[in-house]
């Protein structure tokens, strides 16, 4: 049988994730990155993204507002501000903050705000996008 990478990842209020996966696909800031077991060891930022975690043949997806991941001889390693798994992103509240963002990008003109709204805007799309991913399979 093919060795499994132990996996945890780790928010401000829970242990989210702790286990033996094949696969995770991360959205690091240079694009999305595939790890298996053995990866060498490194330390990366993670950017707003879709997580994914295949198991048996299974997939798992979790929205991951930035953060880190950290790979060693003991297994992989996210922590980070915000995270949740797909059945638990409520559409509605990612719809009113994307509604927000984008009102608030088209008023305002300083640019400690522009980039605050532009953040909150790509947390909303990343929740929305794995909301749809993940009713396009039921
Ligand atoms: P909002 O303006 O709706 O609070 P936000 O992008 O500012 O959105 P975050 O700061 O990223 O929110 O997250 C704060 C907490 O709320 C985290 O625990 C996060 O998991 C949770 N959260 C935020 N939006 C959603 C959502 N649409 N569904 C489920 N949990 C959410």
């Amino acid at each position: 049988m093919a060795n499994k990478l132990s996996l945890k990842i780790i928010t401000p209020s829970r242990n989210m994730f702790e286990g033996e996966v094949d696969m995770v696909i991360m959205r690091t800031l240079s694009g999305d990155v595939g790890i298996l077991y053995g990866h060498q060891p490194m330390v990366t930022i993670l950017d707003y993204g879709v997580l994914n975690i295949k198991n048996d043949g299974e997939e798992k997806l979790a929205a991951v507002l930035g953060g880190f991941a950290e790979i060693n001889d003991e297994g992989m390693f996210i922590l980070t501000d915000a995270a949740e798994w797909s059945n638990e992103i409520d559409v509605l509240r990612a719809k009113q903050a994307k509604e927000r963002a984008e009102a608030r990008l088209r008023n305002i003109q300083d640019n400690i705000d522009i980039k605050r709204a532009e953040l909150a805007l790509k947390r909303a799309l990343v929740r929305l996008d794995i909301g749809n991913l993940s009713s396009d399979k039921r």
